[in-house]
Parts: C-alpha cells; structure tokens; sequence
C-alpha cells in the first residue's frame, strides 16, 4: 500500500508508450476471460501491459516475490503458504485507536509515520466519495491528514489510476 512516488511508473517505459492504449467497453470480453477479476486494468490505457501484468495470463509469483523480498515463500511453511513471504507476525492493536479507522488505526499510522519520517512521498491510498462511503476514491495523500481521511475499509476494489 505503501510506495515510494516514483515507483507509480512502470519502469523501464516511455511514458506515453501505453498512453496511446484503449481501455475495454465495459460489455468487451476480458483478455483472461472467464478468470477475469475485474480488477480494473482493462478499463485504462495499462491493457498495453495485460499480457505481463495479469495475474490470470501470466503467472510470476514466484519471480516477483524474489524482486520483492529476496526469496519465494516457503512451501512447506503453512504461514508462508497462506499469507505468503514474512519475517514475523504479530497481533496488535493500538493502546490509543484513531476514531473512525477500521479497527484501531495501525495501516493509517504506518502510512502517517512513513510520510512524517520522509521514507516515502506519498501513498496510495483509498478515500470515499462525497456521496457514498462505499464508493473506492484512490488517491496519492502526500500528508498525514490525507492519510487519515481514507482511514476505514471500503470492501471494494479499487479502480486503476490514469497517469
Ligand atoms: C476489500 C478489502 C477486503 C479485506 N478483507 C479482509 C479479510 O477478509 N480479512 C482480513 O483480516 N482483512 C481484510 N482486509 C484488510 C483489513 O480491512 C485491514 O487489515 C484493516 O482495514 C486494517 O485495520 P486498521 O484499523 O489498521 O485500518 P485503517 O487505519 O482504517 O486503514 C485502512 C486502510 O485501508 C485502505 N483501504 C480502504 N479500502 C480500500 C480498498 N478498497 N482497496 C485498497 N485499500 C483500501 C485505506 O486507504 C486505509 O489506508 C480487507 C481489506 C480490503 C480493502
């Protein structure tokens, strides 16, 4: 949830590469299907990228958890197999809860501590509309205030960014 600004950006791309791409019509088949998670990605001009990114087309858990944390899960660790690549798991809760967080606020204050310590510039994060509390708004808070106003979950996915 946590990234670094400029990680936003496929890497190694020229910008407008994708941006001459066309998202799906909603009625359009999906490139994966009948597996298709409408996640989001199709509707944006990021299908330039389905072939590699969808996780239904092209399977590369393997080889993006060795990019990301330096080694697969363990197969034979039933905690790596079901929540996948960690170094400890802990369960906590805050001795004083951010009102209105989905429970007591420890994703908001990491995203928060993260941002006041200058380790990344922004996060993504999903805030709601003015209408309904249950419609996703991603957005790049670039302050702890921004960061608090997405607290609570918005069980939904959240649509693709346009760059
Ligand atoms: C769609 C969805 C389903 C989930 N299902 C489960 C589950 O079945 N079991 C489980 O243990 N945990 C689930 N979680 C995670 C759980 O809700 C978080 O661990 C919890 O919100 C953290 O509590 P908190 O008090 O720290 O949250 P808060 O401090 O309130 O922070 C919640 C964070 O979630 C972000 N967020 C809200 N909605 C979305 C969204 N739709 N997509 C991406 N980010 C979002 C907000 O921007 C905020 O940063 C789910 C989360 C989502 C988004």
């Amino acid at each position: 949830m946590t990234i670094a600004q400029e990680s936003l950006q496929p890497s190694n791309q020229p910008q407008n590469k994708h941006q001459k791409a066309r998202g799906l019509k909603p009625e359009s088949p999906r490139p994966a299907k009948e597996l298709c998670s409408e996640c989001g990605l199709c509707d944006t001009y990021y299908i330039h990228y389905v072939k590699e990114a969808c996780a239904f087309l092209n399977q590369q858990i393997p080889q993006l958890e060795q990019q990301s944390h330096g080694r697969s899960r363990d197969l034979n660790n039933s905690d790596d197999l079901y929540f996948g690549v960690h170094q400890q798991m802990i369960a906590a809760r805050k001795q004083e809860p951010i009102a209105g967080a989905q429970w007591s606020g420890i994703v908001s204050s990491i995203a928060c501590e993260m941002l006041t310590q200058g380790k990344v510039e922004g996060v993504v994060c999903v805030q709601n509309t003015a209408e309904d509390r249950f419609q996703p708004l991603p957005v790049i808070a670039r302050t702890p205030e921004e960061v608090l106003a997405a607290r609570v979950n918005k069980p939904t996915l959240p649509q693709i960014f346009q760059f």
